[in-house]
């Protein structure tokens, strides 16, 4: 089938915009996904989405089944599925997936991520499993992509004991809290051509974390501020080299690992590794995100990085729809979609 017969449709909502602006720039027709609230923003981009697929609410996405069959449309993930629709709800969909479905569980349940990492070799903060001595100041973690929510820190066991009386979240773990500066890496594995391509790197704007060193800390004393890390947007980096070859080795370990652990494709397509790089120069890999990450907003019309590779505007979203583009041209378009 020729590209005009597929639509490419997301959730309106993360990095909706630029996965669209990129299926169009490919040649696709596109789609989106939105709930009322959301229907003024997209239609103000009707030069780039085609038709706009109204829900009441996101639980009500199955119902658009038939509508994305007929369509045939190509589902991009990014990180409201899982939030949003629920993981059930998201694998059931019969609608064609970009993307390993299988690398939902490695990514929503932390264990199986650390085991995933630990096995790629590359470095971790030490994880403090239930019942072992909190030696040193630690990150409280809850689980799924909640863009930083309900996480806490304590110094010690005594505050570690003390916050988690009025924690709520069920499901969390405990992370060693690595003082350095978080980086974000965004990467795309192509299965056909095979190659770890480094996208761009950002690094989040977290409240109020961030924006603690604005008072002194005797201007503090007795606010009672706790740290927390909710994302409110992302900012661009550019790394030093030697820090992004090592970088680049990493992905790759995580990509071949992933095609051991994961039936039976792995991971493909965008996905980022979150690391906290410290003064001895040492990245350490908070968590993996195998998906599109929102970080990649800040470069809908490329970054130093695609630049390289490709000498035209290449966000990850047009990336992502170009992929889809050559595996249909190639007639291999089942190596880019869930099976
Ligand atoms: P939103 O469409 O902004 O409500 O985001 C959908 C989901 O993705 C939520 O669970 C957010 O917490 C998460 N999210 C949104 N923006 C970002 C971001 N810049 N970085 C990380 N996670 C995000
Ligand atoms: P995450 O949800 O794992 O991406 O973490 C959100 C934010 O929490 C990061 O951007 C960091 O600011 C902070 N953070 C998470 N884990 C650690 C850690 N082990 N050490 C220091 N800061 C962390």
């Amino acid at each position: 089938m020729e590209l005009k017969n597929y639509t490419i449709v997301t959730l309106g909502s993360h990095s909706a915009l630029q996965i669209l602006k990129g299926a169009k720039d490919e040649g696709f027709k596109t789609g989106v996904v939105a709930t009322p609230d959301r229907i003024t923003l997209y239609n103000s981009y009707n030069n780039f989405i085609d038709e706009v697929l109204r829900i009441k609410s996101w639980k009500d996405f199955p119902k658009l089944e038939k509508k994305l069959l007929k369509r045939n449309a190509i589902i991009i993930p990014h990180g409201s599925f899982v939030a949003y629709l629920g993981m059930d709800q998201n694998k059931n969909m019969k609608a064609l997936y970009f993307g390993n479905k299988k690398v939902l569980d490695w990514e929503e349940n932390r264990k199986m991520q650390r085991n995933w990492m630990e096995e790629s070799g590359v470095k971790v903060p030490h994880r403090f499993k239930r019942g072992d001595k909190i030696d040193r100041p630690v990150i409280v973690k809850s689980y799924g992509a909640a863009g930083g929510k309900g996480y806490f820190t304590a110094r010690n066991q005594k505050e570690f004991d003390e916050k988690l009386k009025s924690y709520s979240e069920e499901r969390f773990i405990v992370q060693e809290y690595v003082i350095g500066v978080p980086v974000y890496f965004h990467f795309f594995y192509s299965p056909l051509t095979k190659k770890v391509e480094i996208m761009s790197i950002d690094k989040r704007y977290e409240t109020n974390v961030d924006s603690l060193g604005r008072i002194p800390a005797k201007n503090q004393r007795g606010l009672n501020i706790e740290p927390s890390f909710e994302v409110v947007a992302n900012i661009p980096l550019a790394i030093r080299e030697s820090l992004l070859a090592e970088a680049v080795s990493m992905a790759e370990r995580v990509v071949k690992t992933s095609q051991r652990l994961m039936p039976s494709k792995g991971l493909f397509g965008p996905f980022c590794l979150e690391t906290i790089i410290t003064s001895a120069e040492e990245i350490y890999v908070i968590e993996i995100s195998a998906r599109i990450v929102a970080g990649t907003n800040c470069f809908i019309d490329g970054s130093p990085y695609t630049y390289l590779n490709y000498s035209e505007p290449m966000s990850t979203g047009r990336r992502i729809a170009r992929e889809i583009k050559n595996a249909i041209k190639s007639n291999k378009l089942k190596e880019v979609l869930d099976e």
